[in-house]
């Protein structure tokens, strides 16, 4: 027998008629490319993103077509996301930190028939443009009198003008209704070893995935967060924040281009954001920016950290300086991203801090939604003790199925994916991330975790940034090697930094040497390369 409930299709238009409806009048801020603070809101966005749809409609373009955008985290990329997926179109929201060849072959592999820029990408486009065959319209996210006369690209509308001709078309619009299965965005993995790979998001994989994110155990944020998404919307829609903050009504803060320290403070302070997300390489830069200045947070409580491990160093400063909560997430494009969340448990709120930290510091549990287990190599599921280590895979309705274009089936018989991450699972339920498997050292028969390794030289006061790196070595197969960039005018010793790890770790975890590097190479999402640094040393010979 069949429950005798509704079954609205879970559908993103709902969320930003939602806001317009029940929150309208909530600010969205952004600073945009022109380098000015542009405020909107809800209601606007929503009226905007029918015109968006509208325009689509104009152009005949068919369902799940795609539509291709390069461009910061602003209101103009906002209204598309709503306007290309709302309409049953796709977004495919393309990186532009990845080399041009490879996004015109994300292009091309995607057949976009739409690319909406931002100014800054201009030279790029014309780049790329002789490239991409399919793409039939480019549409400049600006007003007309932004587009010089000479911008060399094809088929080009101004954003303001394109819609401003649908403005009155979408009064009365009605947004469609189809299978809640439908493609709703598109986002290629960075692909640091062979081409990237499409993941094709869902209508209702993203929906259920911001229901779950705004768990309060989760990313949690509500009405009277103010959030700023320093996480991109080109990549994995920033976490699925797009979705959450609209959902529930918090105002949003764009930040544009300028991701540097002083840029986000003074959004920070300016709009009063109680919330935000990143990387931590961008936290590294806010902190640096903050302590070089004297500056403090006032109206800042929470932020997540994810993408790459969350440095011990970096929970401390936040929490010690400034008052500011960090949770731990983890996730990866594969899953929409959010797989866990760090939170405390009722059984650790008498614990003293030590304690605390150390859970805060594994990536989380399990949002409810992602199952997950750890295997060895022969697909043997691992001990749930805290201590084994293995490798970990996932199920859930918003984790991939399979690659966009690529018939192979990438799951275990019983449905997990296989995340490419070495991890521990602890009774509690923790996971924490030991490594990726292809940066794991291998030393002797034995494992070393490069993130401990790395978290540590981060807690030296003379360090900006550290990678671990694993090196052929001629007896132990491969021995740890940190590459480190010291903090300006600091002048460590590579015997002050290995003496540093003394009673630390296990005396052949520490790093046989030390190289310092005036940087480390970061991938187009922020996470260090380190396969660009063993590539770097690989002539390297141990004394
Ligand atoms: P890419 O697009 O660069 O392949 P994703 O953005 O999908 O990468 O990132 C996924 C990977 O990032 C994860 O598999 C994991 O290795 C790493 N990662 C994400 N969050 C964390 C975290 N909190 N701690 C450690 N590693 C993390």
């Amino acid at each position: 027998m069949l429950g005798l409930m509704q079954s609205q299709p879970l559908l993103i238009s709902n969320i930003i008629e939602f806001a317009a409806l029940y929150h309208g009048d909530t600010e969205v801020v952004s600073r945009r490319v022109e380098g000015d603070i542009h405020r909107t809101h809800y209601a606007d966005v929503a009226k905007r993103a029918r015109a968006v749809a509208c325009a689509l409609d104009a152009w005949g373009l068919a369902q799940s077509a795609r539509v291709a955008t390069l461009a910061w985290n602003g209101y103009r990329h906002f209204e598309l996301y709503y306007g290309v997926s709302g309409s049953g179109r796709v977004l495919h929201t393309v990186n532009p930190r990845l080399h041009p060849d490879q996004m015109a072959w994300i292009v091309n592999h995607a057949e976009d028939e739409v690319l909406c820029f931002d100014m800054t990408f201009l030279p790029l486009i014309k780049a790329i443009a002789p490239k991409c065959p399919t793409v039939k319209h480019y549409v400049a996210l600006c007003d007309a009198s932004a587009l010089p006369v000479d911008h060399g690209v094809p088929n080009v509308v101004a954003y303001e003008s394109w819609i401003a001709s649908h403005q009155a078309a979408a009064t009365g619009y009605r947004w469609p209704t189809f299978d809640e299965n439908l493609a709703s965005s598109l986002c290629y993995t960075s692909g640091t070893t062979g081409n990237p790979k499409g993941v094709l998001y869902s209508h209702r994989s993203t929906l259920l995935h911001a229901m779950a994110s705004a768990a309060s155990d989760s990313i949690g944020v509500n009405g009277r967060d103010t959030v700023l998404p320093v996480v991109p919307m080109f990549h994995v829609n920033a976490w699925g924040l797009p979705y959450l903050l609209p959902m529930v009504g918090a105002k949003v803060v764009f930040p544009g281009p300028a991701l540097d320290g002083k840029s986000i403070y003074e959004l920070f302070e300016g709009e009063r954001v109680t919330f935000s997300a990143g990387v931590p390489t961008v936290w590294q830069m806010l902190l640096g920016h903050m302590d070089a200045n004297g500056l403090k947070l006032s109206t800042m409580k929470r932020t997540t950290i994810g993408g790459s491990a969350c440095p011990p160093a970096m929970l401390d400063a936040f929490r010690d300086k400034y008052g500011v909560t960090v949770n731990h997430a983890w996730g990866m494009t594969e899953m929409s991203p959010l797989g866990t969340y760090g939170t405390l448990k009722v059984k650790h709120m008498e614990a003293d801090w030590l304690t605390q930290r150390s859970v805060l510091l594994k990536q989380g549990r399990a949002v409810f939604g992602v199952d997950m287990k750890i295997v060895d190599d022969a697909g043997i599921e691992l001990p749930r003790d805290g201590k084994a280590y293995g490798n970990l895979m996932v199920r859930g309705p918003w984790i991939i199925d399979q690659y966009f274009r690529e018939p192979a089936k990438i799951l275990d018989t019983e449905g997990y994916f296989h995340t490419g991450d070495v991890a521990t699972l602890d009774p509690d339920g923790y996971m924490q991330i030991t490594d990726r498997s292809k940066d794991v050292i291998k030393s002797g028969g034995e494992w070393i975790s490069s993130i401990d390794i790395e978290n540590i030289a981060m807690a030296h006061p003379a360090v900006l940034m550290a990678a671990c790196i694993g090196l052929p070595h001629p007896k132990w197969d491969e021995r740890p090697v940190l590459c480190v960039v010291k903090k300006p005018d600091a002048v460590p010793s590579k015997e002050e930094l290995l003496k540093f790890y003394e009673g630390k770790i296990a005396k052949w975890q520490v790093p046989d040497d030390v190289l310092f590097v005036d940087a480390i190479p970061l991938g187009a999402t922020g996470k260090m390369q380190k396969s660009k640094l063993r590539e770097q040393f690989k002539d390297y010979k141990f004394a």
